[in-house]
């Protein structure tokens, strides 16, 4: 049985990556798109993405309501996302949520409507297996080397500074390891900002640049030693593993999982 699924920004980087990943998934279907142009149109009217017949809607109710899915994907920006997830978890299909920059009280809301609906929903901030492995291993040696100062790295066409990997780095730090101050106390920025953000005590520092996509390094420190672990996305196409496995999660829970890494089996 295949898994049928609506993609909402399917022009966009991540979403036309999504649509090329479904298309080669035996198991999954693509079954319209949410679009904010080319209401009435179907995929293969827009060039450059993937010859399939399926319909496109600008309105999202539109869609929900009358195209029977099991799975929203959503990789649009926060505003519409947040809209976007809510209606589906009303019309009982489970959203997968790529779109970052949802606030904490819009997780929460979305979470009490996935429970109130017993639907699974799925939001996570970074698909990247590679990343979130990454900060796991973080989080692990952070207890060891407590002393962190975290370099990111994007496309110049990030609108948010830090990024949600780089905070949500820090939190997983926090769980392990007291808060600390790092540095010395009486250091001085000659120029402000040289020393980067700083986040419970943890330096962030945050590079915009053509030809980058998504990366991280985190620097611990210690006496004589550093360990650095560094994880890249050269391109899109790495997040979407993440989203395959979200998808196919997504169907067997009936209440809302933030974090790839909630999903991802640990177990030796
Ligand atoms: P993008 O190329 O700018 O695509 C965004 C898409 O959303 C565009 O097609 C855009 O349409 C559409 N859109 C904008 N406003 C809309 C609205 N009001 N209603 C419906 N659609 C709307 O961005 P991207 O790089 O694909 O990223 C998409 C989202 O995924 C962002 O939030 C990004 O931060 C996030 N992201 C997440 C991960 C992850 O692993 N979770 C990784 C990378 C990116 P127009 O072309 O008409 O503007």
């Amino acid at each position: 049985m295949h898994i049928k699924i609506i993609v909402a920004g399917p022009r966009g980087r991540m979403g036309s990556e999504a649509i090329n990943m479904i298309n080669e998934e035996p198991n999954f279907q693509l079954v319209a798109c949410i679009d904010r142009k080319n209401n009435g149109k179907t995929l293969n009217d827009i060039e450059s993405l993937p010859n399939i017949d399926v319909p496109i809607f600008e309105n999202a109710e539109e869609c929900l309501a009358s195209i029977e899915a099991d799975v929203l994907i959503d990789l649009t920006i926060p505003e519409a996302g947040f809209n976007h997830t809510m209606l589906a978890i009303k019309h009982k299909v489970r959203p997968v949520v790529g779109t970052s920059g949802l606030t904490n009280n819009q997780i929460e809301e979305l979470a009490d409507l996935a429970v109130k609906n017993e639907v699974g929903c799925i939001i996570a901030p970074n698909f990247a297996v590679g990343a979130v492995l990454m900060m796991q291993f973080v989080q692990m040696a952070s207890k060891f080397l407590p002393d962190i100062e975290i370099i990111e790295k994007h496309h110049d066409q990030k609108l948010d500074a830090p990024s949600g990997t780089a905070m949500k780095t820090v939190d997983l730090i926090n769980e392990v390891r007291p808060v600390k101050a790092q540095g010395h106390p009486d250091e001085e920025e000659v120029l402000p900002g040289a020393r980067g953000a700083e986040k419970d005590g943890i330096r962030i520092h945050s590079v915009r640049l053509p030809g980058l996509v998504a990366h991280q390094e985190v620097i611990l420190g210690g006496e004589g030693q550093t360990l650095t672990i560094q994880h890249d996305s050269f391109s899109r196409s790495s997040f979407m593993s993440g989203v395959k496995l979200a998808v196919e999660h997504v169907l067997s829970i009936n209440s809302l999982i933030y974090g790839l890494e909630n999903i991802m089996d640990f177990e030796q």
